[in-house]
């Protein structure tokens, strides 16, 4: 089966005031971190690297394995359907956002086990521990039920055939998703989910990049994994 990876790093950081996937982490861009963990997986044949389109030259990125740079566009759903129709001879795609530095080896390897056992999709998620609830304006509308509730991360890994018509029908009829599992459910594909780790945060907020230098330092001084 071929692989390959998309990883989205072609935001602009317009929440967190600069384009985040740059910043330098222990010395390291935030994007290389998720350049280094798909080094380590041999079933990945190929990675996209989405990045705006006036950084594809200029940035430059050690990889031991093949990583064509292309351009991103407006909005993530673009950017990730800009690397879909530059994708041929592939199997299953692997999309993963570089604001997410701390996805393992595992979640990778996991959503791809799941599509083998049949599924058209498989995204990294943890289950819900605070409880959620609805609102309209000032009022609480809704508890929902937290025991059906998952918070969503990415890598999220998909069928190439079946993602690319799930993009192409989204266009189609002006369907727009935060994630790109919500374009497959719209077209009634069949997804799970693999486990995904509470250190597996997003930077989105300066106070968020505070969380990651944390977690940087646990990861790099711990003697095992301290991912379950
Ligand atoms: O902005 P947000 O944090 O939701 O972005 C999630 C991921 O999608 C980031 O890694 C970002 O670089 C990427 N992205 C992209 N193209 C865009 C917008 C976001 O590749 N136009």
């Amino acid at each position: 089966m071929k692989v390959k990876a998309i990883l989205l790093a072609a935001g602009y950081g317009k929440r967190f005031g600069e384009k985040k996937q740059f910043l330098k982490l222990k010395g390291e861009p935030l994007f290389q971190y998720s350049l280094n963990t798909i080094n380590k997986l041999d079933i990945i044949e190929e990675t996209l690297l989405v990045l705006p389109e006036e950084d594809v030259d200029r940035v430059k990125i050690f990889s031991f394995k093949p990583v064509r740079k292309i351009a991103g566009g407006g909005e993530r759903q673009e950017s990730v359907y800009n690397a879909l129709k530059s994708i041929s001879d592939c199997d299953i795609v692997i999309i993963h956002d570089s604001a997410r530095p701390f996805a393992t080896e595992d979640m990778f390897l996991k959503g791809i086990e799941n599509i083998k056992k049949g599924y058209d999709g498989s995204i990294t998620a943890i289950k819900t521990v605070d409880t959620i609830k609805r609102f309209h304006n000032d009022l609480v509308i809704q508890t929902l039920n937290r025991d059906e509730l998952l918070q969503v991360q990415t890598p999220q890994t998909f069928v190439f055939e079946k993602i690319l018509d799930a993009h192409e029908y989204a266009i189609k009829n002006n369907i727009i998703g935060t994630d790109d599992a919500f374009l497959m459910e719209k077209r009634g594909y069949k997804i799970t989910f693999n486990k995904g780790s509470s250190f597996n945060i997003k930077i989105t907020t300066k106070e968020d990049l505070k969380l990651a230098q944390c977690i940087a330092g646990i990861l790099s001084s711990a003697k095992k994994s301290p991912f379950e």
